[in-house]
């Protein structure tokens, strides 16, 4: 089992390139984002909880995000390996992923700078129905406001407005690059320039994760 894990700011791409890495080698992308996104949309007692705090841009806790991940590496969809999209976002889910044992693991930092992510997050696009990203200026859908992947509907979500954003970096910054600082500290993380076209970005990844 190889599980990559894919650190940067929100916006720094680690959703599109999840994405491929699960086309190109069956890493199952696990989208903690996703994973609460669909809580909030079931309305779960999970969800209610978490809504608020997700719209704010501010990170949901520990123990929540931990049980979701743990249970979630556990399903049999999960063959060759998963990638790790917005998780650890704090010290103590580093460590906690690190209690999760497997064969290989590949660690790679998404490097951009602030004006860049803010720019990519505002004009991002997600389909409601299954989380697929598009971009209006990078990454248009072929048809307006349609997934290409199941043909829901695109929308853009709550938390990418530029307030919340800015926000969603402060956060990034005091909790989440703490986490960053621990796996570069004790294994060994790859560091990508993240600011080129989404094609780019893969083929780097590509030569680090074969
Ligand atoms: P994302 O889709 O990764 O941008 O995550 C959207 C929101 O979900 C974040 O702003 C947090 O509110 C919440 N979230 C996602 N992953 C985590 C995590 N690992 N720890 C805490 N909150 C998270």
């Amino acid at each position: 089992m190889h599980r990559i894990v894919l650190f940067g700011a929100p916006g720094s791409g680690k959703g599109t390139q999840g994405d491929l890495l699960e086309e190109k080698f069956g890493y199952k992308k696990i989208s903690t984002g996703d994973l609460i996104r669909a809580e909030v949309k079931e309305g779960s007692a999970i969800g209610k909880k978490v809504k608020n705090i997700m719209e704010k841009g501010e990170l949901v806790s520990d123990d929540i995000i931990i049980e979701m991940v743990k249970n979630r590496v556990k399903q049999d969809d999960i063959t060759v390996g998963y990638t790790m999209d917005g998780f650890p976002r704090t010290l103590d889910q580093a460590k906690a992923l690190s209690k999760l044992p497997v064969e290989q693991e590949t660690a790679i930092f998404l490097d951009v700078d602030e004006d860049a992510v803010v720019e990519r997050l505002v004009s991002r696009l997600t389909c409601k129905n299954c989380g697929a990203i598009f971009n209006i200026k990078n990454k248009p859908p072929k048809q307006e406001d349609t997934c290409d992947e199941c043909g829901g509907q695109l929308e853009r979500r709550k938390d990418d407005n530029e307030e919340t954003i800015r926000n969603r970096i402060s956060v990034y910054r005091a909790q989440t690059e703490p986490a960053v600082k621990y796996y570069r500290e004790n294994s060994t993380l790859y560091e990508v320039n993240a600011a080129g076209t989404v094609e780019e970005i893969f083929s780097k990844l590509e030569e680090i994760v074969t």
